[in-house]
C-alpha cells in the first residue's frame, strides 16, 4: 500500500512508498498528516511511524503535459470500461473483442490524439466506424469526450485507505471521491 502525497496545496498528488515518503519526511521536505497505527520502520536510532498520508512543505508545479497525456489505462477508466457508441462494458465483450481508443475525427482526417478527441470503443465499433465521423457513420456517441479531471488519471486504477480518500474528499468534494470510488 502506498502512501498519499499531497501538495503543499493539499491536492492529493500521487502514491509513493512508504520509504520514500520518509524520505522526504527526514529531509524535511514533507510533514506525515497520517500514519498507519500497526506499522513503524525501524532505524538503527529510533522508530518512525508508517506513514499513510504526506503533505509536501513546498509547493510543486504539476507540469499541464502530463495531465493532458492520453493512454489507455486512463481512457478507458474515464469511460467507465464502455464502448460509446454501443454502450457494451468489457466484461460483456465476446471472444476476440476488446476495448480500443477511437478517434472521433479520425486521424487521417486531422483528427488529434487529445482527450476531447478520443473515446473508449470496442473492436466491432470501432471496425464499423472506419474512418468515417460519427455522424456520416450514423453511430451517435454516448457522452461527450472531455478532459478528465486530474485525479480521476491518478485515482482511477488505484485503491486508497479510507483515511486516503478523505483528503480526496477534502480537497475535490465527495462526487469526486463517489466517481473514483466506483470505478
Ligand atoms: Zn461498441
Amino acid at each position: 500500500m502506498g502512501c498519499l502525497a499531497l501538495n503543499a496545496s493539499f491536492e492529493p498528488l500521487t502514491l509513493v512508498p512508504p520509504r520514500r515518503a520518509i524520505r522526504l519526511v527526514l529531509d524535511q521536505k514533507a510533514e506525515i498528516l497520517e500514519v498507519d497505527r500497526a506499522r513503524r520502520f525501524r532505524s538503527e536510532r529510533e522508530e518512525i511511524p508508517w506513514p499513510t498520508v504526506i503533505r509536501l512543505v513546498r509547493f510543486v508545479h504539476v507540469p499541464r503535459r502530463f495531465r493532458r497525456q492520453v493512454t489507455n489505462t486512463f481512457l478507458f477508466a474515464r469511460d467507465d470500461y464502455s464502448c460509446q457508441y454501443c454502450g457494451r462494458h468489457h466484461r460483456e465483450l465476446r471472444g476476440r473483442q476488446f476495448l480500443t481508443r477511437d478517434h472521433v475525427l479520425p486521424v487521417s482526417r486531422g483528427g488529434e490524439n487529445h482527450w476531447t478527441n478520443v473515446v473508449t470503443a470496442c473492436s466491432p465499433c470501432n471496425n464499423q466506424k472506419g474512418n468515417l465521423t460519427p455522424e456520416e457513420a450514423r453511430m451517435p456517441l454516448l457522452s461527450d469526450p472531455r478532459e478528465p479531471n486530474y485525479v480521476h488519471l491518478v485515482w482511477a486504477v488505484r485503491r486508497v485507505t479510507p483515511s486516503q480518500a478523505r483528503y480526496i474528499k477534502l480537497f475535490y468534494g465527495e462526487e469526486v471521491l463517489q466517481a473514483v470510488q466506483g470505478l
